[in-house]
C-alpha cells in the first residue's frame, strides 16, 4: 500500500527500491517496479516481499534508467499473486500504471471497455483505469495528463496513482483522492511517494496533493497541478 516514483537525471532503481522499503510499515502483499530504461519499460513484479523483489532485479536490471515508478499493493481486487500486482500495462504496452485505492465502478467500465476489445490479464480495479486512461487518450486524440483527467471523471473511489507513457518518457502523471500523495521537489528532479521518507534524504522541498489533484510532472520543468474536476483541462 504506497507508491514511488522518480524523474530526473539520477538512477533510478536504487530511488525507488529503498523508497518502497521505507513505505513497507504501511502493509502490503506483493510489489513491483516499471523502470524506462532508455529504450522500453523493464517491469518486474512479485508477491510478497520488497526484498524478493530487489533480489530478482538485481539479477535482471541492467538499466541506468533515470525515469522510474514502484508499488506496494495491499489487494482489494484480486487475490495477491504475480499477475495482480503492479504496475499493470495497458493493452498497447504503452501506458503503465501503479494505483493505491479503490475504484468502485471498475467492473461497469471494464465490461465497456470490453465491448471495445480490451483484454485483461489481472483481476485487478487498476488494469481497468490504465486501460480507460488509453481508451480516452487513443478515441481523443490527446496528451496523457488530459487523458488522465478526463477518465478520472468516470471513475467512483478512491485513489493515488502514478503513470507514464514509454513513447513520452519525460513526463510522469499523477493524481489523489482519499489516498496519499507527496511531491519532492529536487534539482531538475522529482520525487514521488506515499509519504516524504522515500525521498527526504534528497529534498525537503515537497507538496502534497490534496483530493480531487493531479500534476503533470516533466523533467526539468515546471510542475503543474490542476484540479481533476475543473472544467479547465490540462
Ligand atoms: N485496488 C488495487 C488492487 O487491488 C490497489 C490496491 C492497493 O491499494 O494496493 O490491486
Amino acid at each position: 500500500c504506497g507508491i514511488v516514483g522518480y524523474i530526473g537525471h539520477r538512477e533510478a532503481y536504487p530511488i525507488v527500491i529503498k523508497g518502497l522499503q521505507r513505505l513497507e510499515y504501511r502493509g502490503y502483499d506483493s510489489a513491483g517496479i516499471a523502470l524506462y530504461d532508455g529504450t522500453g519499460i523493464k517491469l518486474s513484479k512479485t508477491k510478497g516481499k520488497v526484498s524478493d523483489l530487489k533480489e530478482r532485479l538485481e539479477k535482471e536490471i541492467t538499466t541506468n534508467g533515470s525515469l522510474g515508478i514502484g508499488h506496494t499493493r495491499w489487494a482489494t481486487h484480486g487475490i495477491p499473486n504475480d499477475i495482480n500486482s503492479h504496475p499493470h500495462y495497458s493493452n498497447s504496452g504503452d501506458l503503465v500504471i501503479i494505483h493505491n485505492g479503490i475504484i468502485e465502478n471498475y467492473d461497469a467500465l471494464k465490461q465497456e471497455l470490453i465491448k471495445r476489445g480490451y483484454k485483461f490479464k489481472s483481476e485487478t480495479d487498476t488494469e481497468v483505469l490504465v486501460n480507460l486512461i488509453e481508451d480516452v487518450k487513443k478515441n481523443e486524440n490527446i496528451k496523457l495528463g488530459k487523458a488522465v483527467q478526463i477518465a478520472l471523471n468516470q471513475v467512483v473511489g478512491a485513489y493515488a496513482i502514478a503513470v507514464f507513457d514509454k513513447n513520452k518518457p519525460n513526463e510522469i502523471v499523477v493524481a489523489k483522492l482519499g489516498s496519499p500523495l507527496a511531491i519532492g521537489i529536487g534539482d531538475d528532479e522529482f520525487f514521488i511517494a506515499s509519504d516524504a521518507s522515500p525521498f527526504i534524504e534528497f529534498t525537503k522541498n515537497a507538496i502534497y496533493l490534496e483530493d480531487e489533484e493531479m500534476a503533470i510532472i516533466r523533467r526539468g520543468k515546471e510542475i503543474k497541478v490542476r484540479k481533476i474536476k475543473s472544467d479547465a483541462l490540462v
